[in-house]
């Protein structure tokens, strides 16, 4: 039998983002959708982290910082591309400073930015069906 993951902790990289998929982050943790209750939260060090949660294309400026947040989580471990944009389809897509998303997702949560009540769908499924890759 396969354990599941029961709660998920979040370390979340501002990739270059246009800011839209952090308002609907910032709503994630507020009251109406309060994430907390479903066991997701968002965390302040990577060393608290289950999972890092880029949002934006990746600019060149922030891959170096988005893969030391990752070498600073420890593993077991998720990548998440939260928005079209960390997803690699997003506007800024062929910008001259993009990195293109974020490599290698574990989980894509798609949108433009994404659904809050989506987000919490997505990421629920997933602790249902899932334990962190090892
Ligand atoms: S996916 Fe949309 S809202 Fe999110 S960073 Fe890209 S352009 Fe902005």
């Amino acid at each position: 039998m396969t354990k599941t993951q029961r709660s998920l902790q979040i370390r979340h990289v501002d990739g270059g983002s246009c800011n839209g998929c952090e308002q609907e982050l910032a709503a994630l943790t507020g009251p109406d959708y309060d994430m907390q209750q479903f066991g997701l939260d968002i965390v302040a060090s990577p060393r608290h982290a289950d999972a890092l949660l880029a949002t934006g294309p990746v600019t060149d400026t922030m891959a170096t910082a988005v893969e030391r947040v990752w070498d600073a989580v420890a593993a077991p471990k998720l990548r998440i591309a939260f928005g079209d944009c960390a997803a690699g389809c997003g506007v800024f897509q062929h910008a001259y400073a993009s990195h293109g998303g974020l490599d290698d997702p574990d989980l894509v949560i798609p949108g433009c930015p994404p659904d809050p009540k989506a987000v919490i769908q997505v990421l629920r499924q997933w602790l249902k069906a899932n334990a962190l890759p090892s």
